[in-house]
């Protein structure tokens, strides 16, 4: 019977991360790891996540299709988190926002372009206003859903701010919170008021009551 238990704790800790992005595992391990949960990226577990369409229209439900693949394909063993993501820069209308991983410059996926060419799009803007959003989805052993949303808001910078933190957009974008760039700060500034830290804050507010802790 200890076994049993012990086994249904471990299984209780392991949470299915509908993601094979590698700075994501990382964030998600971060903020979790303090609450005693292993975030399980999908591709440990078989899942291959390029399979499921992110055809929405926004974060919201870009983040659900993502989680209800990745629970469909595990059979509902695990409890599961996804997260969809993106910048979206005011003056550009909001671009890149949902588009803000498969955007590409001539055909160059690289980031270091998408950060020049976003630089170059907001030469003559005045509004330089940006914000990244995330949208966690959770899905509870019981099949529900619940979505949290973080938002960190900022402006996209005149150059390049890269001292090899961060990823993605972190380089250019200058949060209004920490007075510098994400690609300037320590993972653990980013965390604290990072989109996907707010976000999974909420989320984990939502999993203790829920425990009852
Ligand atoms: P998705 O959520 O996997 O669809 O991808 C979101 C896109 O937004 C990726 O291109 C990320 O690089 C970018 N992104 C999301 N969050 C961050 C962040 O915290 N820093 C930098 N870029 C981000």
């Amino acid at each position: 019977i200890v076994v049993c238990k012990e086994i249904n704790i471990m299984t209780e800790k392991i949470i299915l991360l509908a993601s094979h992005n590698k700075g994501k595992v990382k964030e998600f391990n971060e903020l979790l790891s303090p609450y005693g949960f292993k975030a399980v990226p999908a591709d440990e577990l078989g899942i291959d996540m390029e399979k499921a369409l992110e055809t929405a229209p926004n974060f919201r439900g870009n983040s659900l299709i993502k989680a209800t693949y990745a629970y469909q394909q595990s059979e509902g063993k695990y409890p599961v988190i996804s997260d969809d993501s993106g910048l979206c820069v005011w003056g550009l209308n909001g671009f890149p926002g949902v588009h803000s991983a498969r955007f590409n410059v001539d055909g160059d996926f690289s980031y270091k372009a998408k950060q020049l060419k976003i630089i170059d799009m907001l030469k003559d803007k005045e509004d330089r206003s940006a914000s990244f959003f995330c949208v966690l989805t959770y899905i509870d052993e019981n099949g529900e859903p619940h979505q949290f949303m973080g938002e960190a808001k900022g402006h996209i910078a005149e150059e390049i701010h890269d001292y090899g933190n961060g990823f993605g957009f972190d380089p250019i974008f200058f949060s209004d919170d920490l007075g510098k760039c994400f690609g300037e700060a320590s993972s653990t500034e980013k965390d604290s008021i990072s989109h996907r830290g707010k976000a999974t804050k909420q989320f984990l507010d939502f999993f203790e009551k829920k425990l009852g802790l």
